[in-house]
């Protein structure tokens, strides 16, 4: 194991590890393991098993999750500016994406010190690649809000979008996110659920959103998930005329409210500046619209 050679002091490796098949650990990643001077890690237990396993010498672990993140930055980053060489971890996958990571990097950049961060799993990635959506553009989601009005101002930022959307979902959580999805008017978008990545019972389907709440009205989900979302350029390419329809209810829905704010006796400016930042149309369409209520 001497594939570092003559490695650089002081350097920051991330490094993911398998999201379910064991074979998916690289021997670069061995090898970062075997001689980084401390490994920080999510879960100290999960990390010492994995080195174990893999017959690698015990390391100096230091945990380094979500509720410490802050504190041990600093502590880790004199690490580094002392000369050591530190591996980042999380318990799967690639650390820094919807795990701990994001600040350490930061710090360290800040500081001068140099990043490397190796290839490897991740479930996002892996899920897309595999959607049959499109790859040209992605947003990467990661965890909607549990609840509240920051989930609620996430979804309807996701209904929103243009490019493909990809989110990680427990699955306790996935029914409800699917159907918050289709009341926003998603139903007939198509989404591909990847199941189980790289693991025993590793599954994706694909279906719309609609054949998927069916799907798990009478299935229950298990395991972990990525949902990967049809975007709404995508599916209006598909189907033009449900372009057309969602300009029509769009209209509706303004006809509906500037209505009665003019039988409140608001004049049609008024209505305009009040309603303009809630409708995707162009302004003067809107005014004529708005005008023509005016009784
Ligand atoms: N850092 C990880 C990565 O690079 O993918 C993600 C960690 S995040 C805390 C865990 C979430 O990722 C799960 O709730 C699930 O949505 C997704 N995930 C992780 N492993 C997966 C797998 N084998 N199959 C499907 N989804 C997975």
């Amino acid at each position: 194991m001497t594939y570092l050679g003559n490695k650089e002091k002081g350097l920051l490796y991330l490094v993911p590890t398998p999201i379910g098949n064991e074979q998916d650990m690289s021997p670069r990643a061995l090898v970062v393991l075997a001689e980084a001077d401390l490994i920080a890690c999510e879960d100290t237990r999960v990390t010492a098993g994995l080195l174990a396993d893999r017959g690698l010498p015990f390391k100096e672990l230091i945990s380094y999750h979500d509720h410490n993140e802050q504190a041990r930055s600093e502590l880790i980053l004199r690490f580094l500016q002392e000369g050591k060489t530190v591996a980042l971890v999380s318990d799967a996958g690639m650390p820094a994406i919807s795990d701990p990571g994001e600040i350490l990097v930061k710090k360290s950049l800040e500081e001068g010190i140099k990043v490397c961060a190796l290839p490897g799993p991740n479930a996002a990635i892996t899920a897309l690649a595999a959607s049959g959506l499109s790859t040209r553009y992605f947003h990467f989601e990661g965890f909607i809000p549990a609840s509240g009005k920051e989930r609620k101002d996430r979804l309807s930022y996701l209904a929103h979008l243009a490019p493909t959307i990809i989110i990680y979902e427990a699955p306790h959580r996935l029914l409800k996110s699917l159907k918050d999805l289709a009341e926003l008017g998603l139903s007939r978008r198509k989404i591909c659920l990847a199941r189980e990545l790289s693991k025993r019972y590793e599954s994706y389907l694909y279906l719309t959103l609609e054949e998927a709440l069916s799907y798990y009205a009478k299935e229950k989900p298990r395991g972990e998930y990525v949902v990967v979302l049809e975007g709404r350029e995508e599916f209006f390419t598909r189907l033009p005329e449900a372009l057309a329809e969602e300009k029509e209810q769009e209209l509706a829905a303004l006809r509906k409210e500037a209505k009665s704010l003019l039988a409140e006796g608001l004049s049609p400016r008024s209505v305009l500046s009040l309603l303009q930042k809630y409708y995707d149309l162009p302004k003067n369409d809107l005014y004529r619209e708005i005008q023509s209520l005016n009784p």
